[in-house]
């Protein structure tokens, strides 16, 4: 069986959902694979605004985007991503297509500086109401590394207390489930919580 990484599955999701023109973000940069993927996926017409507390992941990002010359449809914040609400243009509320999170740590960078759950659950209450009818939220997390574990606790908990009248929650395991393999988790909006 071919090996589809967590990675692939939640792009993939999110893929099914964007059309041209739409507005996306990317809640945690990291190296920009995600923010070059939104930005070729919402086309000219569209925007991605991204997110990371690290100057080093706005670097990596901007040049991966240069790369491809995507740069202009994407606006880096160097902000925590439970800035959302504050940071994103009032015009938006309501109006996201997709929201991507990959927790954890900066591949590469300083394993020091992790994702921590109290901001990362504001910032998924913020994408939530973000979100447009039929958006998504995709939430990549890493039980296997210290405070990986406690934070993906709390999000399954968080997860599982969302109103399911509003929200369809799909969790997605790695193939090669152990304890401490990453975990997908994709939040789909039915109602409006506006
Ligand atoms: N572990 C993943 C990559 C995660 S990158 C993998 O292996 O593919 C996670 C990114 O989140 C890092 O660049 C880190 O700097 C960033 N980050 C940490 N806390 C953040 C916050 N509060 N707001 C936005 N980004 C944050």
């Amino acid at each position: 069986m071919p090996r589809i990484s967590l990675v692939n599955v939640a792009q993939l999701a999110v893929k099914s959902v964007l059309r041209q023109g739409d507005i996306a973000v990317d809640a945690t940069l990291g190296n920009g694979h995600d923010a070059v993927f939104l930005a070729e996926s919402v086309g000219p017409g569209g925007h991605v605004f991204g997110f990371d507390v690290q100057r080093q992941a706005l670097v990596s990002s901007y040049q991966k985007l240069l790369a491809s010359d995507l740069q202009r449809r994407v606006t880096l914040h160097l902000v925590s991503h439970a800035e959302l609400l504050e940071v994103m243009p009032e015009s938006v509320l309501g109006k996201v297509a997709a929201v991507m999170f990959n927790l954890g740590y900066l591949p590469g960078g300083d394993k020091a500086v992790i994702t921590q759950v109290d901001s990362t659950l504001k910032a998924l209450a913020a994408a939530c109401r973000l979100l447009a009818k039929s958006g998504i939220i995709t939430v990549l997390a890493y039980p296997g590394h210290a405070g990986g574990d406690a934070e993906t606790e709390r999000l399954t908990e968080w997860m599982r207390s969302l109103n399911p009248d509003q929200f369809k929650m799909d969790l997605v395991l790695s193939q090669f489930d152990k304890p401490g393999a990453p975990r997908l988790f994709i939040l789909r909006k039915w109602g409006d919580l506006l």
